[in-house]
């Protein structure tokens, strides 16, 4: 996906404030009416409509009438959004190029004022098999707050609050930097993929490094759960740092050992198909001894002391709550089912993009992000206690039940929406 943030340039105070009130309003709508739009934003008469207009040209919304006449934030919206916060706090300056597809994220270079790279992960949870998981779901069914902002959100806030904690407790792990809604600002790790190295100069030791992060993991009290060689990046002089961190589960959940099992069996294939190695040789030469390991040479779960804290109960003690675990993990779960080759199925893109400083003009735009979020949340909680009173215009309640067309107000944002 194409991030094309000159569009930054070409937006506005107001085109913000809309974008803000869909966001808002897809809290709990999947396409948020127009007429709500209107309402929440507060802008002069009729000029919402203009903007939605024009947020539509840039693809930054979608448009659906197909219940009632109503709009959502796209991918890019989303992005922009959360980028857009990202330079008013100071975080970055610029967006440069692509470095990652992941399955569910794009990850791109960003720019600090000192000219700083850094990695910027825009999280898309749902993008791959949101669809069908829905459609499967019961959990999703009665839940409209279950939607891809809300998944992604959570994945973002997740992994930065894992990764700051791992890094805390010496993992080499990006340093996280910032998070926002769906984006999470990190360190640029030097090095590439495990998966593009054909050649190491000590594929034993990096081997042992790498089973035994897995094993340091676990005595924290964590799984990585996709702990593989497109996780595992490596520089030029074999250091290695892993990445990706949203679908890490505690020692205590109740697929533990099979997770666990399975980071250790994917480390363990891919070195002995792309190194040849062969393990219990390598391992009797590197450590003398077996212990803990089972005949294979592989580390068992069951023989891992939690000797190094709770990490993960620390986790559960960060703004990273039970519930979003719960529902992450359950989308994440449910997604494995449809999406069961995880990250190798992913398409490796580097794309350049031009790399572009954004525009000042509109830095002020979102300054005021925390005030314009209450009050546009008074204003919604209002307009719905006003509707639950049944005391909106007809034409309101008209936009809402019968796909709009009827009433002159609704004609024309037909009318405009229809040109567009
Ligand atoms: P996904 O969850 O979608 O798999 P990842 O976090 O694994 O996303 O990132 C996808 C790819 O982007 C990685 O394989 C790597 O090439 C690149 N990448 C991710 N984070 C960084 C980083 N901090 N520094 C450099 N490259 C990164
Ligand atoms: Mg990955």
């Amino acid at each position: 996906m194409k991030l094309d943030v000159d569009v930054l340039r070409y937006l506005s105070k107001d085109d913000f404030r809309v974008l803000t009130a869909v966001e808002l309003g897809m809290r709990n709508h999947e396409i948020v009416p127009t007429e709500l739009i209107d309402r929440i934003a507060r802008l002069k008469h009729g000029c919402t409509y203009k903007v939605l207009k024009n947020l539509l040209k840039y693809k930054l919304l979608h448009h659906d009438s197909s219940k009632y006449d109503g709009f959502r934030l796209t991918y890019l919206g989303y992005d922009f959004l959360a980028i857009k916060t990202m330079v008013n706090k100071g975080v970055f300056v610029g967006v440069g190029r692509q470095i990652g597809v992941g399955k569910e994220s794009d990850i791109f270079e960003v720019v600090r004022e000192d000219g700083t790279v850094l990695a910027m992960k825009l999280h898309r949870l749902g993008r791959v098999s949101f669809r069908a998981v829905k459609s499967k779901r019961d959990y999703l069914r009665h839940r409209s707050s279950y939607n891809w902002l809300y998944l992604s959100r959570l994945a973002a806030l997740k992994e930065f609050a894992f990764m700051k904690a791992l890094e805390t407790h010496g993992f080499p792990v990006p340093n996280a930097v910032e998070h926002n809604r769906h984006c999470v600002v990190m360190s640029l790790v030097q090095g590439y993929p495990l998966v593009q190295v054909k050649q190491l100069q000590n594929p034993e030791t990096v081997f042992e490094t790498i089973i035994g992060l897995v094993v340091r993991l676990a005595e924290h009290g964590l799984i990585h759960c996709d702990f593989n060689e497109f996780n595992i990046m490596i520089d030029d002089d074999e250091k290695i740092t892993m990445i990706d961190f949203p679908q890490m589960v505690s020692v205590s959940h109740r697929n533990a050992q099979m997770y666990f099992d399975r980071d250790v069996e994917c480390v363990f294939k891919f070195f002995m198909k792309r190194f040849n190695l062969s393990f219990q040789e390598s391992i009797d030469d590197i450590d003398g001894s077996d212990d803990g390991r089972d005949e294979a040479g592989k580390p068992c779960f069951s023989a891992i002391e939690r000797s190094a804290g709770f990490l993960d109960r620390e986790l559960a003690a960060s703004g990273f709550t039970r519930k979003d675990e719960e529902d992450i993990q359950r989308f994440i779960e449910g997604g494995a089912e449809s999406d069961s080759n995880s990250d190798s199925e992913v398409v490796h893109i580097v794309e350049d993009l031009n790399e572009t400083d954004m525009e000042e003009s509109h830095q002020d735009a979102m300054e005021n992000e925390a005030e314009l979020v209450k009050s546009l949340n008074k204003q919604r909680r209002r307009a719905i206690a006003a509707a639950r009173r049944g005391r909106e215009t007809v034409a309101a309640r008209n936009s809402y039940k019968d796909k709009g067309g009827r009433s002159s107000h609704n004609s024309k944002i037909q009318k405009q929406l229809s040109s567009w």
